[in-house]
């Protein structure tokens, strides 16, 4: 490509609303331009890198045998009233109608769509399993859009979802969605980690998310630097946005007292919190301390605690909740409840409860809140479990920030059973079919990865999500015929060898160029002038290399490829 054929729109001040790194380098690099809130435009540059990021996902997925497919982005109402989800998934989703009146949805995930094709589609157990995928814009109507595109409102994502007729088919399915999404994110150069998840009513094993490491990531994750234990302790979701100052003090002076109370009044305490706001339920399972987590985007319930919060609940392993409350191991006598009601940024307590439960109700003995907490820092996360010994028994735990880049679900039969999605098995009974799902942040990525690579002078994306692999950087283009020449020849050679190659032919001051062309943070950098050529000689340098080194003109074919 050359860039007086392509469009580059480099700005050398980021807009200030832009608070991270990566959100205000692609600004800088015109990678993407705000619509509004939450909406972007991926700019020719930008997309290069975002087709390259889908380019490795699609690979994967193909070599780990799922199967592309493509489903519409709106969605009609009926399908999610099937699942009952269509009155349970909150604001997240954009609701629209057609001019009849009828209810639409723009899909902020398509489990419903999927099943619906499934329970149409596969008849025989012969046919099973299979694993669709698709790569598709999403729209959630995020709370708090923020940090470009890796919290938007329309983003793109991977997702795939898998049918199976049994669940030891499904479990291998995931493992090797597990090892895909290792690869990809090994392929594309990033520092992450996977971390258990909660895995709602299903226990086990059944959810792994998958964390870019940084320090601006929105989520907290409690590992052993000793083994390989990692869960999700997701207390950025536990944060609200900007409310009122009135609500949230009438939030906070709602928190009940110590004491023995009915489900009805925790019920009303939970109703109250003017947003998701509550975490964290601890209560006493038939086989130990459960943690109920509430949050909005799954629905699965479990019989009593259903009847407290209606289908807002997912249940964690007890070693996850105690990452999350902040338990150690040997407190979970009468178990724990811990409530960040975080309902203002400037006002905001944590509420610690021990509490027990039975069939009457739950029994609170002791609570201690009131902690300014604008926002939880690592810090406070550390106040809470850093140090608390790991679940695994190997030493203590420790806290980092991650961006959830991927996320990967043993839904089971949740969606199958609630729509019919059934085959027939040898003996030719209808079984309903066991589910997997895969979802993948294809844009967030792109935001994800500059936070991770990035110096003063812009990004240094790894080669295989830069924009192009190698500059050309003739000084003197129009002026000089010789170095003219050999830059146009070069440039032929690379892109016959099949090199993604930028030729910067708009005769600009070189500093102009060089600024540019490490901006936008293309890995390899050839500059050709008139002096080095007089020697037989060019410049290279490598995005991370200190400084440039020369080499002889009739060498740089074979050195560059
Ligand atoms: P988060 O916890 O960040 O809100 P999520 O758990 O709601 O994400 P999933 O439903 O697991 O997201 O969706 C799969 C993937 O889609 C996520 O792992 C993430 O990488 C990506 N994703 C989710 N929401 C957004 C968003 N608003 N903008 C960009 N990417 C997103
Ligand atoms: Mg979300
Ligand atoms: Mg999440
Ligand atoms: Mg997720």
């Amino acid at each position: 490509m050359r860039v007086s054929q392509f469009f580059l729109s480099t700005l050398k001040e980021a807009p200030s609303e832009a608070e991270l790194i990566s959100h205000r380098l692609m600004l800088r690099a015109g990678f993407i331009k705000r619509l509004g809130s939450g909406l972007y435009t991926w700019m020719p540059l930008g997309l290069r890198v975002l087709r390259k990021v889908e380019h490795v996902v699609r690979e994967e997925m193909n070599r780990a045998g799922a199967i592309e497919l493509l489903m519409p982005a709106v969605q009609p109402a009926e399908l999610w009233q099937e699942t009952g989800r269509w009155d349970v998934f909150g604001p997240q989703m954009l609701k629209i109608k057609d001019r009849h009146q009828r209810d639409f949805c723009f899909g902020p995930t398509h489990e419903e769509v999927i099943t619906d094709i499934a329970r149409r589609e596969i008849r025989s157990y012969r046919q099973l399993p299979l694993n669709f995928y698709q790569i598709q814009t999403k729209f959630r109507d995020e709370i708090r859009p923020r940090f470009g595109v890796m919290r938007a409102r329309e983003f793109m994502m991977k997702d795939a979802y898998s049918f199976h007729a049994d669940f030891a088919s499904l479990e291998q399915t995931y493992q090797a969605m597990y090892e895909a999404y290792t690869r990809i994110f090994t392929r594309l150069g990033l520092k992450f980690r996977a971390v258990a998840a909660d895995t709602g009513a299903i226990g086990g094993s059944g959810s792994h998310e998958f964390h870019v490491l940084a320090d601006s990531g929105e989520d907290a994750i409690a590992y052993n630097p000793d083994s390989d234990y990692a869960a999700n302790v997701e207390l950025a979701e536990a944060v609200a946005p900007a409310a009122p100052r009135p609500a949230a003090l009438q939030a906070l002076s709602k928190i009940p007292t110590p004491g023995k109370h009915s489900i009805e009044e925790i019920a009303d305490f939970l109703k109250i919190s003017p947003t998701q706001t509550v975490k964290t339920l601890i209560v006493e399972g038939t086989e130990g301390p459960l943690a109920l987590l509430l949050r909005g985007d799954h629905q699965l319930n479990e019989v009593k605690a259903a009847r407290l919060i209606g289908q807002d609940i997912r249940f964690a392993s007890e070693a996850q909740v105690r990452a999350v409350a902040g338990c150690s191991a040997g407190s979970i006598g009468p178990v724990g409840l811990s409530i960040p009601v975080i309902a203002d940024r400037a006002v905001a307590a944590m509420a610690d409860f021990v509490c027990g439960a039975n069939e009457d109700g739950f029994h609170l003995s002791g609570a201690n809140f009131g902690r300014d907490l604008p926002e939880p820092t690592v810090a406070d996360i550390r106040n809470v479990v850093a140090g608390d010994p790991s679940p695994d028994g190997k030493g203590a735990l420790d806290i980092c920030r991650g961006i959830e880049v991927g996320h990967i679900f043993q839904l089971r039969t949740t969606y199958s059973a609630a729509m019919g999605c059934s085959y027939l098995d040898e003996s030719g009974k209808a079984q309903t079919m066991e589910m997997g799902c895969y979802g993948i942040g294809v844009s967030r990525i792109v935001g994800a990865a500059i936070e991770q690579n990035f110096d003063a002078r812009g990004m240094t994306l790894p080669e295989t999500m830069a924009p192009f692999l190698l500059a050309i950087v003739p000084v003197g283009y129009q002026k000089s015929e010789v170095v003219r020449e050999t830059a146009d020849n070069l440039y032929r050679e690379l892109l016959q060898a099949g090199i993604d190659v930028l030729m910067d032919d708009r005769n600009e001051r070189p500093g102009v160029m060089f600024a540019d062309m490490e901006l936008i943070g293309i890995p390899h950098r050839v500059v050709i002038g008139e002096r080095g050529l007089k020697d037989g000689l060019i410049e290279y340098q490598g995005r991370r290399d200190e400084a440039a080194r020369t080499i002889p003109v009739a060498e740089t074919g074979v050195f560059l490829t």
